[in-house]
């Protein structure tokens, strides 16, 4: 008889977002290794029908209660639990039986399922940086206690993971790439006057809105300054912003002999994504192949923390430590939101920001709990300096 290959299980969090789709992409090539166990959206739940006839999963989630009849009504027909409301996330990650959680939503919102998880002893895959920028510590805690690994899938992560895959010796310097955004060669005065359309325009990756905007503030670089400190217990000294416009080089790792390694590739999130799913093991894709025919012209160059300022919001959150990278993180959700409907200019994100930092109440060790509780505090304070 022929036995049956044991297929991996995954939960992915935000199912209908760019990390999301591209997942269910890389799961649908590889059919015979892995299941859509779990999948979840916040409003978009006609996608999230769609998904879910094509791969039925065992449950799905909408973070959004309106949408929960229509999206019940619509699936119907199928095997598919139906639930809704931030709660079910967490509900559903502690109760499905699944081999790994893919954390692909955005915003602090991710940070209760992911918790969830973790205490459910499931390993994740992590795209929601957000997670580890307001509770790296916490998280990390919680990790050791449950002995749960953390893969990382944002990009440059996944580089720096790969770069020390088989080293023994502690890292001397990260060099975390960056590239840019749109804005990379604006003067000062260029930047009082960009608008969303074209903050949107990122010139490497198609990412959903949030981030796309972080990139063009430089905040998405300051935010995984914090996420490989996390990571990869490395000080913030030690990590290095090196802007590289082609994308090419998706970060390096620096040894004591001086020895770096880097690894390379086609600007593709799929390729992080399917070794976090097929770790340790690497399987065969169909991605773009590096040219190196065509690559004459990689470049890299010191970041500008005077016309990015939030780089240096990022690092000063980093160096106070406590909740204060929490604090940040909640500011930009808003100021970023605010940016996309025209309610801030670009150049006031990092003003509004640096002003949160300075009113929010610190709290050097905090708990779960204060993390909630200052996250709605920034989110406030935040909204007032953008409309007095
Ligand atoms: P998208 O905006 O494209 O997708 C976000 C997903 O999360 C959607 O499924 C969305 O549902 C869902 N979602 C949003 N808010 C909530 C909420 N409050 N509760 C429950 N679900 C929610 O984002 P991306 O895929 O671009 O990014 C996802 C995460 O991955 C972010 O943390 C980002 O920083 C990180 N990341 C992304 C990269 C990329 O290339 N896109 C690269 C590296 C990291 P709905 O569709 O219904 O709105
Ligand atoms: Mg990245």
């Amino acid at each position: 008889m022929k036995e049956e290959k044991v297929k991996k299980q995954i939960a992915i969090l935000g199912s209908t977002g760019s990390i999301g789709t591209q997942a269910l992409q890389v799961i649908a090539a590889h059919a015979d290794l892995f299941e859509a166990r779990v999948l979840t959206a916040n409003n978009r739940w006609e996608l999230l029908a769609e998904q879910a006839r094509r791969f039925i999963p065992a449950a799905v989630v909408i973070a959004n209660e309106a949408h929960y009849e229509s999206l019940r009504d619509a699936l119907s027909d199928l095997p598919v639990a139906v639930y809704a409301g931030a709660d079910a996330l967490c509900q559903v990650v502690e109760g499905t039986e699944v081999d790994m959680v893919l954390t692909a939503m955005v915003g602090f919102a991710g940070l209760p399922p992911t918790i969830a998880a973790i205490r459910a002893g499931k390993p994740i895959a992590l795209a929601n940086k957000e997670t580890m920028v307001v509770a790296g510590e916490l998280i990390n805690g919680l990790c050791r206690k449950y002995q749960v690994p953390i893969l990382p899938v944002d990009s440059e992560h996944s580089a720096i993971f790969q770069s020390i895959m088989g080293e023994q010796s502690a890292i001397e310097k990260i060099i975390l790439t960056a590239s840019g955004g749109p804005f990379r060669t604006y003067s000062l005065e260029q930047l009082e006057t960009v608008t969303p359309a074209m903050a949107l325009k990122h010139p490497n990756w198609e990412m959903g809105a949030k981030i796309t905007i972080d990139s063009a503030s430089m905040m998405n670089k300051g935010f995984e300054v914090i996420e490989a400190k996390w990571l990869f217990g490395v000080e913030p000294e030690r990590i290095q912003v090196v802007v590289h416009p082609q994308s090419v080089v998706h970060s390096a790792v620096q040894f004591a002999d001086g020895a770096v390694k880097a690894q390379l590739g086609v600007p593709d999130m799929r390729v992080p994504i399917q070794l976090a799913f097929s770790f340790p093991q690497r399987l065969h894709s169909d991605f773009d192949r590096l040219d190196w025919y065509a690559m004459h012209d990689l470049t890299f160059e010191r970041p500008d923390t005077d016309r990015f300022r939030c780089l240096a919001l990022a690092y000063e959150a980093l160096r106070r430590g406590g909740n204060i990278p929490c604090i940040v993180n909640a500011a930009n959700e808003i100021v970023n939101r605010a940016f996309l409907e025209g309610r801030c200019r670009f150049l006031e994100m990092a003003e509004v920001i640096a002003n949160t930092m300075q009113h929010a109440t610190f709290i050097a060790e905090p708990t779960y709990e204060d993390y909630l509780a200052t996250d709605a505090e920034a989110r406030r304070i935040a909204d007032n300096c953008i409309n007095h």
